[in-house]
């Protein structure tokens, strides 16, 4: 489909919208029961197409943080919605009784989702639940990086939805570019912080509100009071799922003076236990496209040219569709690897000698997405927490913060704006509508015009 089909979509999509008005309670929940069927009934289907995008993506993986969140959320979403639409009564100053006020949280309209290749089907899914549990209509355009996946979401969500509910549109990025031009009522942005820029320049052409979902350099801080093998662990499990292309992987890691080296044998350790081989392992991922990974194999040719130290195991040629984990200890800051957002399985480690440096090396950059802090002494928590801000942290662990329903999930700065997830998913994409109800009376029309003295309500 084109850009020019997008534009029709929506048209349809908002005629539909402005016949139904505010659907109920069951029409939400069972578009989310259809969203659930289609995901349920072709696990294996999606599990494939995804695999042959990413060249190699590890099965586990797939269903693990893709299926499953996705299932997550769109259950808590059927399990709440109904409470979370009910009208909110809200109090009224003495001055304009009697009267009675409440806030509906009512649909948006059509809301316009663009998806990234890293985690094809969670990042169209999971905005998608949202966006159907507040009562709207959505238009998804899947990343050109994972035709098979997009062209059978195409398909599935075709055979699932009416086109006036729900539709794919697939194209390269010229489409996205028609695509964003389109006055949605909303647009939910995953992907990077450049493309985030572009995607805002368009929406604010129709005034159109945007979610943006944005990348950046997620660091890992490890105090001086918390065991480094229990944080390689972590770190490791962080960064090497799906090769490290996660918004929120930990990008680099922060560890006290003299334990860079212990750290990263232990982060090869712990990736070695998970991953013992990387070509011939299913279990492994593969970094998506070649372009992607001669700029990962540029960025750890740079420092290991510059005489930095670079350890691995199970090296990969560069013509290899996998990185074999990698740790590179005290690059500078000037380097590819610690200016841009890595998004591959290339960990540098940083070494600070006081916990204030380490908070104020992630103060003097970008905003990130994701914090991880190790310690288990409060006051550094606090300290670290207050210092250098993200858009979420997991303490003493990785990603987790992602899979609860119950937070808020999005960025701050340029890693983003506006959150999603559950309750603030639907919040997002609701408009809350304040209704003032005038009792039997009205006294300010009964006080005037012409009015009388007004003194005595300034002072008050
Ligand atoms: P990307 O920005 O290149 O592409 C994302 C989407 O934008 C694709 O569907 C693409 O077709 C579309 N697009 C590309 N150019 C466009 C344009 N000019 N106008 C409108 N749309 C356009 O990102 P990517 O490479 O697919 O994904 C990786 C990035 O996404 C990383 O930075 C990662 O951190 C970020 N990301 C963020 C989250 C999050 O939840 N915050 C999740 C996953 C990925």
């Amino acid at each position: 489909m084109t850009g020019f089909d997008a534009g029709n979509l929506l048209t349809l999509q908002r005629a539909a919208f402005r016949a139904q008005g505010t659907p109920d309670a069951r029409t939400r929940k069972d578009a989310l029961s259809r969203l659930e069927h289609m995901l349920l009934a072709n696990i294996d289907r999606m599990v494939a197409a995804i695999d042959a995008d990413f060249g190699g993506r590890a099965r586990a993986e797939t269903e693990l943080l893709e299926f499953v969140p996705a299932l997550r959320a769109i259950r808590h979403a059927r399990r709440h919605v109904a409470r979370w639409m009910k009208p909110q009564r809200r109090s009224i100053d003495l001055v304009f009784q009697p009267a009675k006020a409440w806030v509906r949280l009512e649909p948006l309209g059509v809301v316009g989702i663009v998806a990234p290749w890293n985690y094809p089907l969670l990042l169209s899914v999971g905005p998608l639940c949202d966006a159907l549990a507040a009562g709207n209509r959505a238009l998804i355009k899947p990343s050109e990086l994972t035709p098979a996946f997009s062209t059978l979401l195409h398909e599935l969500v075709a055979d699932a939805f009416d086109p006036s509910e729900v539709a794919v549109i697939v194209g390269d990025v010229t489409v996205a570019e028609a695509f964003t031009a389109l006055p949605f009522d909303h647009l939910v942005f995953t992907g990077s912080t450049a493309v985030g820029r572009k995607v805002m320049r368009a929406a604010a052409e129709n005034l159109t509100p945007v979610t943006l979902e944005l990348g950046g350099k997620s660091p890992a801080i490890v105090a001086p009071d918390y065991s480094l093998e229990k944080a390689a662990r972590s770190v490791a499990f962080g960064k090497f799922l799906n090769a490290g292309q996660t918004c929120i992987a930990p990008d680099y890691a922060l560890v006290p003076n003299g334990q860079a080296q212990v750290f990263a044998r232990l982060v090869l350790e712990a990736a070695k236990r998970g991953y013992p081989t990387v070509s011939d392992n299913d279990q492994y991922s593969a970094v998506i496209t070649a372009r992607h990974r001669d700029r990962l194999n540029a960025a750890i040719a740079e420092v290991r040219d510059a005489g930095i130290e670079v350890l691995t195991f199970d090296e990969q040629p560069a013509t290899s569709a996998k990185i074999a984990p990698t740790v590179v200890i005290d690059p500078p800051s000037e380097c590819m690897l610690m200016r841009e957002e890595i998004f591959g399985p290339v960990l540098p480690i940083i070494s600070y000698h006081a916990i204030d440096q380490a908070s104020g090396f992630v103060a003097d950059r970008d905003r990130p997405l994701a914090l991880y802090l190790f310690t288990n002494d409060a006051r550094t928590r606090d300290r670290v927490l207050d210092t250098a801000t993200s858009g979420g942290v997991t303490l003493n662990g990785t990603l987790l913060h992602i899979a609860q329903e119950n937070l808020p999930f999005g960025g701050v700065g340029p890693s983003g704006m506006g959150a999603y997830h559950g309750y603030e998913g639907f919040r997002r994409l609701s408009h809350a509508r304040s209704v003032h109800a005038v009792g039997f009376v009205n006294v300010f029309e009964k006080l005037g015009p012409p009015w009388g003295r007004v003194s005595a309500a300034i002072s008050r």
